[in-house]
């Protein structure tokens, strides 16, 4: 059975999906969306030998090789221009992810819809679709073992945005829908993310040699965490 996290991911491609998943790892997820839906194709792309191979067998051990088409290389390295509508990346850290997207650009004419899951500073993603056209259309939040992880869905926007003049620095951080729905789960993650800030500023209170930028970037994320947390 699929993770909970990936369901998630896998609930906002569309049927008849045309996608890649990059960092595949063993092709899971879209094993499991062309296992349910016979008109899906996938690209599953790695750039490490060991997930390669287990994406390899695992395509193989379930017959959909005239589906997935599994592609060794480095990010978009491994997908055509105009290969692909919908973009998979998960299980990363944001800026992993948007290093990607970033060095992939030319690749994205066709890609309509950009899914990641990032396993920490989701703000570099938020940040890189307003930047390069896709409007932020969902976010997810959500634990399974212990661990907190968000999905954001961004699709190639229309000039729409989804942030406000005088709140965009604290929704680019914690998620402009996730503010807004305010979950018992979206709590849990910044009240751990307020106390690591609290920590690490009482530690550098303590250093000889003290980053005054740094200070000032913890105290204002304090700020903002703070006035979600207590609106
Ligand atoms: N996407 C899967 C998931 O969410 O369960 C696997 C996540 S796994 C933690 C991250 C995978 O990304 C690893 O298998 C790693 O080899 C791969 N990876 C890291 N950098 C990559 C890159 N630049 N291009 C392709 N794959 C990459």
């Amino acid at each position: 059975l699929l993770s909970k996290r990936l369901r998630v991911v896998a609930s906002f491609l569309p049927k008849q999906a045309v996608f890649a998943d990059i960092g595949s790892d063993h092709a899971y997820l879209p094993c499991f969306i062309c296992k349910n839906d016979k008109t899906a194709r996938a690209i599953a792309g790695e750039i490490n030998e060991g997930p390669y191979e287990s994406a390899k067998k695992q395509v193989k051990a379930l017959q959909l090789e005239c589906q997935v088409s599994v592609r060794k290389g480095d990010g978009l390295d491994v997908i055509y221009p105009n290969e692909v509508q919908q973009l998979v990346i998960a299980g990363m850290g944001g800026t992993l992810i948007t290093s990607i997207l970033e060095k992939g650009k030319q690749k994205l004419n066709r890609v309509d819809t950009i899914i990641t899951q990032p396993n920490v500073d989701a703000r570099s993603i938020r940040i890189w679709f307003l930047h390069n056209g896709y409007l932020l259309t969902d976010e997810q939040i959500i634990e399974e073992d212990g661990h907190i992880y968000e999905v954001l869905i961004g699709k190639k926007g229309d000039g729409k945005t989804v942030y406000q003049n005088e709140q965009v620095k604290k929704q680019l951080l914690m998620g402009p829908y996730l503010i807004q729905e305010n979950s018992a789960t979206f709590k849990k993650k910044w009240e751990v993310e307020r106390e690591k800030r609290q920590h690490a500023l009482t530690q550098m209170n303590k250093a000889k040699v003290v980053d005054n930028q740094k200070v000032a970037k913890f105290k204002h994320e304090l700020q903002m965490i703070e006035e979600v947390l207590t609106k």
